[in-house]
């Protein structure tokens, strides 16, 4: 693990001033590291029965369509609007400044599925409990909040609170 950590390499100023990015491209580059990350994760989530892995664009989707493969279950993706073609639900949410939105396709999750939802970073939660919403509303259960990285002093897992939530490195 100390190994992965030092390939997580902070970005100041990116994407805009005083943000420091935690870009995760060198272990994505590294063939050991990535495994080690989808290895970590399987780990963690051992005991968690899950249908359905929910990956949020974009970096969502790269560890949780491995996770979905490694784990034996489907892959199903979140996306910023206009991206997703045939019916989608969309879930508006606040950012700091101004707001986003998330859209899912409407036959992804079906009733009493159960759910982990992923990304590469917890920040403030807005982004998975925005998605976590839109699971809900297909009648799916969120089994667990799975991410890389977590930067505990924004207090997104507060937000996160009524499900499981698991990350592997925390800042
Ligand atoms: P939030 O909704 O505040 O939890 O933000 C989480 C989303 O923003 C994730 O999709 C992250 O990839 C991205 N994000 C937020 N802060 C950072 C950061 N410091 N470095 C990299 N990505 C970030």
């Amino acid at each position: 693990m100390e190994y992965i950590l030092s390939l997580i390499r902070d970005v100041p100023d990116f994407p805009k001033p005083g943000i420091i990015f935690k870009d995760i491209t060198p272990v994505l580059g590294d063939p050991k590291a990535f495994e080690g990350v989808i290895d970590a994760l399987e780990r963690r989530l051992e005991e968690t029965r899950v249908d359905k892995i929910v990956g949020i664009e974009a970096r969502g989707f790269i560890f949780g369509a491995a996770l979905a493969a490694r784990m034996g279950s489907g892959f199903v993706p979140v996306r910023k609007p206009g991206k997703l073609p045939s019916l989608t639900d969309r879930v508006t949410y606040d950012l700091e400044y101004g707001s986003d939105a998330l859209e899912m396709q409407i036959d992804s999750i079906s009733r009493d599925e159960r759910v982990l939802i992923v990304d590469d970073l917890l920040a403030t939660g807005g982004t998975a409990e925005a998605t976590a919403e839109l699971v809900r509303r297909r009648g799916g259960k969120v089994a667990a909040f799975g991410f890389v990285i977590e930067l505990g002093f924004l207090e997104g897992r507060e937000r996160l609170k009524d499900e499981r939530v698991i990350s592997l490195f925390k800042f």
